[in-house]
């Protein structure tokens, strides 16, 4: 039991935490999920140390089904069959920093090309591997400007090219198209190229709903990254990397103390996070996933629709969840814990949060256009 003001202290924050959950329409996170048949898990001290698919003597692990979770997502992005690997990570930036990792070790003077619509993690996973690399200008959208890497790829041709491409940007879920950076390459004959897809965002529904334009193994990508927390929603953040097999074999020394491979980036991994995830692939299965997809997809039309019989500038992009509109006040972005960039805030319309919800947002955003209007 704990002291009293500790057990107070601790009851205010729960309290909290569930307010600030019913007002959580600015960042990509499912809220439909239901874990709690699993609750009894979170007695035991799971952990999937090492390499997924090299049993450790730390046994108390759920690497069967992470297994099987890598399974069902290297079908759903077409790896190629025998030739990929892959591990349950702690969400999408470790993904992405494993991918670029790859990448170093297959090409050491190799120049990662990112476009200036990148999540925040990207630069940095770039500093950690001591990587040059060169940003890209986007376009208005948030799409990657294809003239500008034509001219820059151009200018170090002599370097192999690391393409780290955006499927579905931080703020407006833009996606880079695969089929035009490869012709870029091919148009000034590159040969050593490696693209990873920064997936962490529209990955999984761009890929169940086989949107265009297509990124995955089958689109000519070498590695891609999830994050599991946000399409598929989980309490505790998660994702997925995947890698083509022969690109990753110089990673990794087997390490007696846990009687597996280290090939990951962590030490200790996750065990309980991989089980959230088979348990919503299972319960929900493809049929389901597709289901919510495009229900997300719907509400999206009807948040921009509202929008615009309110006469904002809201805009969004072709299929997408996310809905850009001009930043409302301070008191609204708190409250709706909207983010903000350049003048821009967006709301995500994601698995779990109702069209009511939206409902009850434009009730505060009409209100605060109205004083708004009082104030001038
Ligand atoms: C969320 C996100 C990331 C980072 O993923 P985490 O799971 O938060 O680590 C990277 N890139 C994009 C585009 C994202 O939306």
């Amino acid at each position: 039991m704990l002291k009293k003001p500790d057990n107070e202290r601790l009851m205010a924050y729960m309290e909290k935490a569930k307010e600030r959950s019913e007002y959580f329409i600015g960042y990509p996170i499912a809220q439909d999920f239901d874990y709690s048949e699993l609750y009894p898990l979170l007695k035991l001290p799971l952990n999937n140390v090492g390499d997924p698919q090299v049993e450790s003597t730390y046994d108390l692990n759920s690497r069967s089904l992470e297994q099987e979770v890598l399974q069902f997502f290297a079908d759903l992005f077409h790896a190629p069959t025998d030739n990929w690997w892959g591990y349950v990570t702690n969400g999408g930036s470790e993904g992405n920093l494993y991918g670029l990792y790859v990448a170093r070790e297959l090409y050491p003077n190799g120049v990662v090309y990112y476009s200036e619509a990148t999540h925040y993690s990207v630069q940095k996973n770039i500093q950690l591997l001591n990587c040059q690399s060169i940003v890209i200008r986007k376009q208005e959208n948030g799409e990657m400007d294809y003239e500008d890497l034509r001219q820059m790829v151009q200018m170090n041709r002599d370097k192999p090219v690391i393409i780290l491409a955006n499927i579905g940007t931080t703020m407006t879920e833009a996606k880079d198209d695969l089929a035009r950076i490869k012709q870029t390459l091919a148009s000034l004959a590159v040969k050593n190229q490696y693209i990873h897809c920064d997936a962490a965002l529209a990955g999984t529904y761009s890929a169940l709903l086989n949107l265009e334009p297509g990124f995955d193994f089958a689109h000519g990508c070498d590695s891609l990254a999830i994050s599991g927390h946000k399409f598929i929603g989980s309490p505790i953040p998660c994702g997925v990397v995947l890698v083509k097999k022969n690109y990753k074999e110089r990673i990794g020394k087997a390490i007696p103390y846990i009687g597996t491979v280290d090939t990951t980036i962590t030490g200790s991994r996750n065990g309980h996070s991989p089980i959230f995830m088979w348990y919503a692939i299972k319960k929900l299965g493809i049929e389901g996933l597709k289901q919510r997809a495009i229900e997300s997809l719907e509400t999206a039309q009807y948040v921009l629709n509202r929008f615009k019989e309110m006469g904002v500038n809201a805009w969004c992009n072709p299929s997408a969840l996310t809905v850009v509109f001009p930043a409302p006040s301070l008191a609204l972005k708190v409250k709706w814990q909207l983010a903000t960039e350049d003048g821009m805030s967006h709301v995500i319309c994601m698995p779990g949060i109702s069209r009511a919800k939206f409902d009850e947002f434009f009730a505060d955003y009409e209100l605060s256009l109205s004083a708004e209007k009082t104030l001038v």
